[in-house]
């Protein structure tokens, strides 16, 4: 979940939108007290927070993120049209994770949330995903079925990675490809059906979690 805060609806519905044609899940905010009470109910993966905001601005938003313990590690950029090396500097110091000024394009955009998301990413500490026999150990980079390592390739573990992610919802090829792939919308779609085929080949039985949803694409666990 990525959550946006952001006064102009254009800019927010087309972040929104890009965000999610690669398979990420947005909420978006026009300003800073719904966005605050949303966190108290559930914590994004990343923040995009725009600094001038009606209100309270997003310096004083991110520095009040900062200074919270259950808020403090989650990945900021900020989003602004006062692109000036002075803001730019302020933007840092006050903890943001990145910096993207408008106007910018989608394609930068988007590697930029790829790139500070993989960053941020190698925080997670003792997190396991399992479905059936299978875990998935993201920190030691490990795949065991019942408790024997099974070796995958790099892109092997990240289609596995990202099905356990979303737990029970049917992803389609697209967002797979762009999400481990990083490819746009023109990429080869058969190559996930290849991966998943020999995913499932070195999973044995466990490999079994993986559904074809037919017509759609991919989910692990949920109804079959
Ligand atoms: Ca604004």
């Amino acid at each position: 979940m990525i959550y946006c805060v952001e006064d102009e609806q254009n800019i927010r519905e087309l972040l929104a939108y890009s965000l999610e044609s690669s398979g990420y899940q947005v909420r978006g905010f026009s300003e800073g007290s719904e966005f605050r009470k949303a966190l108290e109910e559930q914590k994004p993966e990343l923040i995009l927070l725009d600094i001038m905001l009606p209100g309270e601005d997003g310096l004083s938003l991110l520095r009040r993120l900062r200074q919270q313990a259950s808020t403090k590690d989650i990945p900021v950029i900020l989003i602004t049209a006062k692109g000036t090396e002075y803001d730019k500097v302020q933007g840092l110091e006050a903890g943001a994770d990145d910096y993207i000024a408008k106007p910018f394009g989608m394609m930068e955009f988007l590697a930029r949330v790829k790139a500070v998301l993989r960053r941020c990413g190698k925080k997670e500490q003792g997190k396991v995903y399992t479905c059936g026999d299978l875990q998935l150990l993201p920190e030691s980079h490990q795949v065991l079925v019942a408790g024997q390592e099974v070796q995958l390739t790099l892109k092997e573990f990240e289609l596995l990675r990202y099905l356990l992610e979303h737990s029970g919802i049917v992803l389609s090829r697209d967002q797979i490809l762009s999400r481990v792939w990083e490819y746009d919308f023109d990429g080869e779609t058969r190559t996930v059906d290849v991966h998943v085929r020999s995913l499932r080949q070195k999973l044995g039985e466990a490999g079994s979690c993986i559904q074809t949803v037919r017509g759609v694409g991919y989910r692990i666990g949920g109804k079959s």
